[in-house]
């Protein structure tokens, strides 16, 4: 059996956590470069993320018999080591790939972790955490079993680039005024202008030419503070 260690860009943007290696990988120590790999260069592509940019480990170093659920203490015992990585390497972007690794990045964080069965209703969705924003995913191997998933996966891959982009309306746009002005908090632009702008209210009214008022906030709620200035 091998330790295999994390691999990939050093200088990454995103890093990728898996939750252990497979046989493959086990056997060359090398990370996901068996039937899963494969799968994730695919969904990588889709969304217009080469390999060679991101940063991929895994939560707990070593092959689990028959590609078990990793157990807390074997968790506890390996966790210090993609604690480490995630220090050294310091992403913007850290994205779990499936359940075990979302909730041990979400425990780290202190942030509320998802319940197994919610799991996939956040799947894609940008949490922010620290300097780091977090973007759980589906882990690749979904597909191996079910290829009906393929249009979600690359859905929510997706948001890998999204969220490696700044909103092209964000010189422009009201928030960023408002935010240098210091009357909006600056997570809305880390979550949305700096994060997910596709998911932005204003960003889809902006693109179907729909007219929306200043203080209209990303997600569409409308906030009177900010009322009393010009309209966009
Ligand atoms: S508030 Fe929305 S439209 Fe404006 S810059 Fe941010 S993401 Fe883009």
């Amino acid at each position: 059996m091998n330790a295999v260690c994390g691999e990939g860009n050093l200088n990454a943007e995103i890093m990728l956590v898996a939750q252990a290696p497979g046989e493959k990988e086990d056997k060359e120590g090398r990370m996901f470069i068996g039937p899963s790999g494969k799968v994730l260069d695919e969904l990588l592509k889709s969304a217009g993320i080469s390999r060679q940019a991101v940063y991929m480990t895994n939560l707990i170093k070593c092959a689990l018999p028959k590609y078990r659920k990793p157990k807390q203490d074997e968790i506890e015992a390996c966790s210090c080591y993609l604690d480490e990585e995630i220090e050294l390497i310091d992403p913007r972007i850290l994205a779990p790939l499936g359940y075990c690794a979302a909730r041990y990045i979400f425990q780290k964080y202190g942030l509320l972790s998802p319940s197994k069965s919610e799991f996939s209703s956040i799947h894609g969705k940008l949490f922010l955490a620290d300097d780091k924003k977090i973007l759980p995913l589906p882990h690749p191997a979904v597909l191996l079993h079910n290829a009906d998933f393929e249009q979600d996966l690359k859905k929510s891959y997706r948001k890998l680039q999204v969220a490696s982009k700044v909103c092209k309306w964000h010189p422009v746009c009201p928030m960023k005024r408002f935010y240098e002005e210091g009357r909006l908090d600056g997570k809305w632009i880390e979550l949305y202008c700096k994060g997910d702008w596709e998911s932005c209210v204003r960003y889809q009214m902006e693109e179907r030419g729909e007219p929306h008022p200043d203080w209209m906030l990303p997600d569409g709620t409308l906030d009177e503070k900010l009322h009393g200035r010009k309209r966009r």
